[in-house]
């Protein structure tokens, strides 16, 4: 299972030298890589690479036939730590990972494989989560590029350049004897172009074609090599590098009429620049361009010799990287002071600090940098006025008034998620008991730190809840709380959770959110995944909620050492609530784990709708649940949405006239799961709450049955409208 499926598209992968390749930046990479003859690759799901994982998955096939090894990795660490096997022999490999959580994850492989070395080109393929759209803290991995000393690659984005920086970097690595990171920025993932193929290579090494194994004691980051391995970082491999860069022309130069300027700009923000100087008359679509441009798709180490080139004969250069601090703009200006260059450099002092270049901000600085020039009257389509009057196409009334009837949307879970029920239950327990400090984790039940159940104290990463709820546990006026969900349970969660909690007497208690994968990235298979066949036959009925795993979280808790463990469905609010409290009063010393399993609904309804389609295009007779809101009894007060949280429970006009309060009601993307009944009976709300099941290909017997259903509520309405009417008389 996985976020999208690219069965159809890894055809493509196949393509031969001078075909023609079609498709988006993450296939491209996938083809980049097979043509450069991996022997291994591996990597842990995360936006905005979850897909290129997705396409290794869905490309087995082909990477099987090459003799290339996928591993789907357990956490980044262990995808770093693959890296290790180019270290004594060449052998190319690539891991993938979001960044820079993952590369912070990684970061005790990385930086023993980046002093020890590699002989075969290693590269780790960041997924770099900055800027709008982004899913996590605002960081950047040139920090980690700079102080472990390995190269950043950062093309520009479109499929020619991206493929060739694959190919590059691994020479690049593989002359340097130093890892890389390839960096793909979110709007980079999912470009689309084309690009003429190459073969495919097969790799040198595989199982087909053992390495002998040998070592080189040398390359064990102890002392004394690791002085060694330092020294060789600056003497050897750094100088190495820059003469590969500079020599293969990694970073590119495009000249321009106004050559009193420049600009400096990282290649994965070179399309926002040229689309900038578009808009400004000074560029076209194919990047020809007015203002001189210097693109590092090496955004570390800088070449000097190539900066000074480009700086030397300017009055003034702008340079573009985003995201905070300066790092690059700092290095260049020492290039430039140490050679003597007195070219005057911007950067964030006309720029933002913080934050993403998007179009407007980036036309915005470049006019700015445009309309400072003094040794040259730039013409502009726009002036710095009307640039700033783009801002937002509305004005402040309007947007105080759209703020008035739009209500603000936070994230939230999808319609059926079977963890909004357990939150609504925490919700009830809490309310009992009073409030609850939760440690929480990352995932979709960090979501529930949103309204409408605003549970959740700090995220501190991914499988680190209960480790995080360590220091604050004793201070707690009840058994701390931490949430986490399945796939940081196997990430992180049993070593740095369970395991020191239970070495420490802890006393706390973990619920362990079972959705069966790796929901929040898309749906990929996690240790815990549930086999297929079993998938199938599981309900999300409260009756069974015990499902078999191919690796148990509660066998590997009871391993650990924890012997209080439920389990318990997550549709089930009052055992949710039981359990809940039975752990929260409980006199047993120890970690009480709860297990709340039910499956992600995303990814059962991906897997049962074409089921569904299927046996109703048979003829079978199929049962779909739906749920409705009684408008006669709803009340108005909506305490079932507030509780839930569902987005197909939505409101509607009255339909009574005497009464003005809008009433509940159930959209058409309700999936049927029962929750909202559930809690409203759980938290004595209402009985508005109605189960419809919907029949396709009827029986004989149910047409009877609806039938005399039909007749025997006709009756009923008539009769009660006939003493309405007596009534009125
Ligand atoms: S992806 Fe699955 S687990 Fe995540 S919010 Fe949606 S239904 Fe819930
Ligand atoms: S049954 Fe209720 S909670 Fe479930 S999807 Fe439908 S409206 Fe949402």
């Amino acid at each position: 299972m996985a976020e999208r499926s690219f069965a159809r598209e890894v055809v493509k992968l196949r393509a031969a030298e001078g075909e023609i390749f079609r498709g988006e930046g993450i296939l491209a990479i996938t083809k980049a890589l097979l043509q450069s003859g991996v022997s291994y690759v591996g990597g842990y799901q995360g936006a905005p690479i979850s897909h290129l994982m997705d396409v290794l998955n869905d490309a087995r096939d082909i990477l099987d036939e090459l003799g290339v090894h996928f591993e789907a990795n357990g956490s980044e660490a262990t995808a770093a730590a693959m890296l290790s096997a180019s270290v004594n022999y060449p052998l190319r490999g690539a891991v993938t990972w979001k960044s820079t959580v993952g590369t912070n994850v990684a970061s005790d492989a990385l930086s023993n494989l980046a002093s020890s070395g590699v002989v075969g080109g290693a590269m780790v393929i960041v997924g770099e989560d900055y800027g709008e759209g982004s899913s996590i803290m605002q960081e950047r991995t040139y920090a980690f590029a700079m102080k472990a000393q390995m190269w950043l690659l950062d093309p520009r984005p479109n499929l020619p350049s991206i493929v060739d920086m694959v190919e590059k970097g691994f020479a690049l690595s593989e002359a340097s004897n130093t890892p890389i990171f390839y960096m793909m920025r979110i709007r980079g993932c999912h470009v689309t172009g084309e690009f003429a193929a190459r073969d495919n290579v097969p790799p040198a090494f595989n199982s087909r074609h053992p390495v002998t194994p040998h070592r080189e004691p040398e390359k064990i980051i102890l002392p004394p090599h690791v002085y060694q391995q330092e020294r060789d970082k600056i003497a050897e491999r750094l100088p190495a590098a820059i003469r590969f860069i500079s020599e293969q022309g990694l970073n590119e130069q495009f000249p321009g009429r106004y050559a009193s300027l420049g600009i400096i700009v990282l290649g994965g923000c070179y399309n926002t620049v040229i689309r900038a100087l578009q808009r400004q008359g000074l560029a076209d679509v194919f990047g020809n361009t007015d203002v001189p441009l210097y693109v590092l798709n090496v955004a570390y180490p800088l070449v000097p010799d190539e900066v000074v080139d480009f700086c030397a004969d300017k009055e003034q250069v702008l340079v573009l990287e985003e995201g905070q601090p300066e790092y690059v703009e700092q290095a260049l200006n020492t290039v430039l002071r140490r050679a003597g260059v007195t070219t005057r450099l911007f950067g964030k002092d006309i720029m933002p600090m913080a934050g993403e270049y998007s179009g407007q901000i980036m036309l915005e600085g470049i006019t700015r940098f445009l309309g400072s020039a003094t040794s040259v009257d730039v013409p502009l389509r726009l002036s710095q006025a009307a640039v700033e009057a783009l801002r937002s196409p509305l004005s402040d009334e309007d947007t105080a008034l759209l703020m008035q009837e739009v209500p603000p949307r936070p994230s939230g879970l999808c319609t059926g998620c079977p963890e909004r029920p357990l939150f609504s239950a925490i919700k009830q327990v809490q309310r009992e008991l009073g409030p609850f400090h939760i440690s929480s984790d990352i995932g979709c039940h960090s979501f529930a730190t949103l309204a409408p159940f605003n549970l959740g104290n700090t995220i501190m990463g991914y499988g680190l809840s209960l480790a995080s709820s360590s220091g604050i546990r004793h201070s707690l006026p009840h058994k701390s709380i931490s949430i986490m969900g399945d796939g940081g349970f196997w990430h992180n969660g049993l070593t740095s959770g369970v395991t020191s909690a239970v070495f420490n007497g802890h006393d706390g208690i973990l619920i362990i959110v079972d959705n069966g994968y790796s929901a929040a990235t898309g749906g990929q298979d996690i240790p815990s995944l549930v086999e297929p066949s079993q998938v199938i036959a599981s309900t999300i009925d409260s009756s069974s909620p015990s499902r078999t795993h191919y690796q148990s979280i509660q066998d590997a808790c009871r391993g650990a050492g924890v012997k209080w463990i439920r389990t318990v469905s997550t549709y089930s609010v009052d055992l949710v609530k039981e359990v809940l409290s039975q752990a929260l009063l409980s006199r047993q010393p120890g970690l009480k784990v709860i297990v709340a399993e039910g499956e992600c609904m995303l990814n059962r309804q991906r897997r049962i709708k074409p089921l569904l389609q299927q046996s109703i295009s048979a003829g079978k007779r199929t049962v779909r649940a739906r749920f409705v809101v009684d408008e006669d009894t709803c009340t108005g007060d909506h305490a079932c949405i507030r509780i839930s949280g569902c987005p197909s429970l939505t409101i509607r006009d009255n339909p009574d006239p005497l009464r003005k309060d809008p009433i509940s009601h159930v959209d058409n993307s309700c999936v049927g799961c029962g929750v909202c009944g559930s809690n409203a009976h759980a938290a004595i709300l209402c009985p508005s709450f109605a189960r419809v099941d919907l029949i396709h290909n009827p029986t004989r017997i149910d047409r009877a049955l609806a039938r005399i259903r039909q007749g025997v509520i006709g009756w009923l309405q008539s009769r009660a409208q006939r003493r309405e009417e007596a009534r009125a008389l």
